[in-house]
């Protein structure tokens, strides 16, 4: 290629502003700041355009701005103060109990709204830390109390385990990438207080077979707790729109707890998840206490103090925006581009990874590097996760990417046709983990 035309192809050149290393020392119009802001957003990800298939669940303007103006009305409130705000503690209330009834929670189940599903895992097994500390003391006696989770399982429970003096016992899946549930019940011990499984699991989006490991949880009387930070707003109204799902949820009787992200397909803004408890004894460990402060005591029922209030207001404006029927359409839309992708894939001879019935799919390929062909899609402006072990490409689905998935197929296509005859032009893969 001549150098002329090599020239013509470099990015355009950084033109994000400089930020002000201090405090500018007057204040700036906000004319100003507002052109800033959108100039800042130059170089990000265009998800907007349906190219990010991580990070950001895009259900159409309606439900953003939606979101963004319950958001504003919201946005001075604070949640540690519901009694100066009953407005967010009736409204987190009811998001607790809509997501309650959607997971089938018996009568009596109780929970709370946190910052995200990391915080909603770090609750759930705070709360069973400390319920184990009374009814299970044994567990203690020989080292840290342990968790036995599926190696596929969030790393949200190893951040959690650090910080609270647990230990994870990750076990390996089996050949359908899903928990294997004899192999997890060969890990328990006597220091096993708390056992895992996802609906669905982030890297592969396959639903465990929970039902297996509720059999298990049965047998050894201990807690189970279901990930379903991905899928608690997704795998209700999929299986109300006839796919056939395995059981996940509440209406199996040792599921304990379970973890639901507002901010992920309940398509709210970011900051908020769900935590549920089947048992109201349960959830009483969750809570943090302190008396002897000057002012006076402080009681908090999650990690945070302060809790914005935006994000409740625009949880619950989005779900009761969206409705049972909202969220069964975007449901519907999203599992047809998952298999609109999957379709893509069989033509070009990938290979799915296990056998996902959700928003999220994983694949790679046997004939040449899969992350040579992630960089390359990369460069191309298409972002997303990938996975390791096996290694792939993975797409998060969300209803946007359907103004987009004809361009992403068509560009796979031509990468996958430049990966087989060795023209993709990229190196030894990148090392980059999170897109
Ligand atoms: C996203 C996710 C989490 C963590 O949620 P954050 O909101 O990112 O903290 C946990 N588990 C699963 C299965 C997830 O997909």
């Amino acid at each position: 290629m001549p150098e002329a035309d090599e020239d013509a192809q470099q990015p355009t050149p950084h033109t994000a502003p400089i930020l002000s290393p201090s405090l500018p020392a007057d204040g700036r119009s906000w004319s100003a700041l507002q052109a800033e802001l959108a100039t800042l957003r130059d170089d990000d990800v265009d998800w907007r355009a349906g190219r990010a298939a991580v990070y950001v669940f895009d259900a159409g303007k309606d439900v953003r701005t939606v979101a963004a103006e319950a958001y504003q009305q919201f946005i001075s409130e604070n949640g540690l103060g519901p009694a100066a705000f009953p407005s967010l503690a009736r409204m987190e209330a009811n998001v607790v109990q809509m997501t309650a009834s959607l997971l089938q929670a018996p009568e009596g189940s109780t929970g709370s709204m946190s910052s995200g599903g990391t915080e909603s895992i770090f609750l759930a097994v705070k709360a069973c830390r400390d319920w184990a500390r009374v009814h299970r003391p044994q567990a203690s006696r020989k080292g840290p109390p342990q968790i036995v989770a599926p190696r596929t399982a969030h790393p949200a429970f190893d951040k959690a385990a650090g910080y609270l003096g647990l230990e994870v016992v990750r076990v390996p899946v089996t050949d359908a990438f899903t928990a294997d549930v004899s192999a997890m019940e060969a890990a328990l011990s006597e220091r096993t207080i708390l056992l895992v499984g996802s609906a669905p699991c982030f890297p592969f989006g396959l639903i465990d077979p929970i039902e297996q490991l509720n059999a298990v949880a049965l047998a050894h009387d201990l807690w189970l707790h279901v990930d379903a930070c991905v899928g608690g707003y997704f795998a209700p109204f999929a299986r109300m729109n006839g796919v056939e799902l395995p059981a996940f949820d509440f209406a199996l009787p040792a599921v304990q707890s379970m973890s639901a992200d507002t901010h992920k397909y309940g398509y709210a803004a970011k900051g908020a998840s769900t935590v549920i408890y089947r048992e109201p004894e349960r959830f009483a460990f969750q809570g943090f206490h302190f008396e002897d402060w000057p002012c006076r005591a402080m009681a908090t029922p999650t990690f945070a103090g302060t809790r914005p209030g935006g994000a409740i207001a625009a949880a619950w404006a989005v779900m009761s925006y969206l409705g049972m029927s909202g969220y069964r359409e975007r449901a519907r839309t999203v599992v047809a581009l998952r298999e609109r992708v999957e379709e893509a894939l069989a033509e070009l001879g990938l290979n799915i990874h296990g056998r996902p019935q959700l928003g999220l799919i994983a694949f790679g390929a046997e004939d040449f590097p899969i992350l040579g062909l992630g960089d390359w899609l990369r460069e191309r402006g298409w972002v997303s996760s990938r996975t390791q072990g096996p290694d792939g490409i993975h797409l998060m689905l969300s209803p946007g990417h359907a103004a987009s998935i004809e361009l992403y197929i068509d560009d796979l296509r031509e990468g996958v046709g430049k990966a087989r005859s060795g023209t993709l032009g990229i190196g030894v893969p990148s090392e980059v983990r999170y897109a």
